[in-house]
């Protein structure tokens, strides 16, 4: 352990002040014998020391009191660089270090700041705001590091405004919440909280249908918290469904969509690289269900087909990776003869021609969202990848497409 000046992480085992999930024991039968099995029983997870960390000295101040904030540790290293340590929630972890602080300045200048990664390796190019809102990629010329360093070295130009600096646009659980009671304004959709997660936030969903609820459509998104690029993708598609188009009228009378737009709201809030409170990569939760979260969507989507007597005819889980590319599965290894996502990507790219999905096919061994519709629903479902520096009016007009296209081919095969 390296003996630094670091503020002191503290290690909160938080008794009393977390609920965790209980564990829920599933039957599942023979064909899941899984080889590569992952444990999602709750783990510990540190957080972050909060406030406002003072260098009267250089004249500059920085901040971490804020919902989706990481910096978990912060030195001068001489008088024009800060030195900034961003640790896991806890670890083994996937690579996806997300930072995010408030910086400022006595008087106008420039500065220099090095993101030191514990237990992880530069990935984020980082955004700039100064109200949290409009976000803009920094001047990728200012940055001194490469991808895959255990560090990064970029100028910032800061003032006494305080400047936002973020590993990707923050989207937290308060926008996600106002972007459903926007949308549920429409007569046609309708809020519904599914569920608590650890730390007790809601998980919403919404029900977007002019229908009789017998054919659905399901969306869900941000199991991942730094994945803004497929969350802003889903928030596209989404809308182009919930929106004016004829064919979005014609679709929306006969197929419901069910939309979770942000199933691990916890990991979002308290900036964290992949977990939720509980210390635990949701999308390897599919199986056995450990956590409240997953929990909690497993058993309303079940409900909700068993009620009406629905049939669920297609899923979509929106993350982000280098890549833009749809993970699915050979016709061959479905258990439905109507394949849909060979004809939903090939829809999708003959628009898109600049902007490609590759397709990836994957087994159905995972512990993830897709396999679990596969396995114990027996529905097609994929998982949507959106590369973490695609082009956001690409996002936004893809996801645009995407949604007319599936539309297209749902009503067509219905
Ligand atoms: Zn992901």
């Amino acid at each position: 352990m390296k003996k630094t000046i670091f503020l002191s992480i503290a290690i909160a085992l938080l008794p009393g002040t977390i609920s965790f999930g209980q564990t829920i024991k599933i039957d599942w039968p023979e064909y899941t014998n899984y080889t590569n099995y992952v444990d999602t029983r709750s783990r510990n997870i540190e957080f972050q020391d909060k406030g406002i960390f003072d260098f009267a000295a250089i004249g500059v101040g920085v901040r971490n009191d804020f919902t989706g904030a990481r910096l978990n540790g912060i030195k001068t290293e001489n008088d024009s660089t800060l030195a900034i340590c961003i640790t896991p929630e806890n670890y083994p972890i996937n690579m996806s270090p997300w930072y995010s602080f408030k910086i400022w300045a006595d008087s106008e200048k420039d500065i220099y700041i090095r993101l030191n990664y514990q237990q992880g390796r530069h990935r984020y190019i980082p955004k700039l705001s100064n109200d949290g809102k409009t976000w803009v990629q920094i001047d990728t010329t200012e940055i001194l590091s490469s991808r895959k360093d255990p560090s990064a070295l970029f100028r910032l130009n800061i003032s006494p405004d305080t400047l936002w600096v973020s590993a990707q646009e923050m989207m937290c659980s308060d926008f996600t919440y106002e972007w459903i009671d926007q949308l549920s304004q429409k007569k046609y959709i309708k809020s519904i909280t599914i569920g608590k997660s650890t730390q007790g936030r809601p998980i919403k969903a919404m029900s977007i249908s002019d229908s009789d609820d017998k054919n659905m459509l399901v969306i869900l998104s941000r199991q991942h918290p730094p994945e803004l690029t497929g969350f802003k993708e889903m928030i596209s598609f989404v809308e182009t469904i919930a929106g004016d188009s004829k064919l979005a009228k014609m679709f929306r009378k006969k197929f419901r969509t069910i939309v979770v737009p942000m199933m691990n709201p916890d990991g979002v809030d308290n900036g964290h690289w992949r977990h939720n409170a509980s210390g635990i990569d949701l999308n390897r939760d599919w199986r056995h269900f450990n956590q409240p979260e997953t929990y909690a969507f497993r058993k309303f989507i079940k409900e909700e087909i068993e009620k009406n007597n629905a049939t669920l005819h297609y899923a979509i889980d929106f993350h982000s990776t280098l890549t833009d590319l749809f993970y699915l599965k050979k016709p061959e290894d479905l258990p439905s003869k109507k394949v849909i996502s060979w004809e939903f990507i090939e829809g999708i790219n003959k628009v898109m021609t600049n902007n490609p999905i590759e397709p990836v096919p994957s087994d159905r061994e995972g512990q993830n969202s897709s396999n679990w519709f596969i396995n114990e629903l027996g529905v097609e479902a994929i998982t949507y990848e959106v590369g973490d520096n695609t082009n956001r009016e690409v996002i936004k007009k893809r996801g645009e497409v995407a949604a007319f296209t599936l539309m297209t081919i749902l009503l067509d095969k219905d």
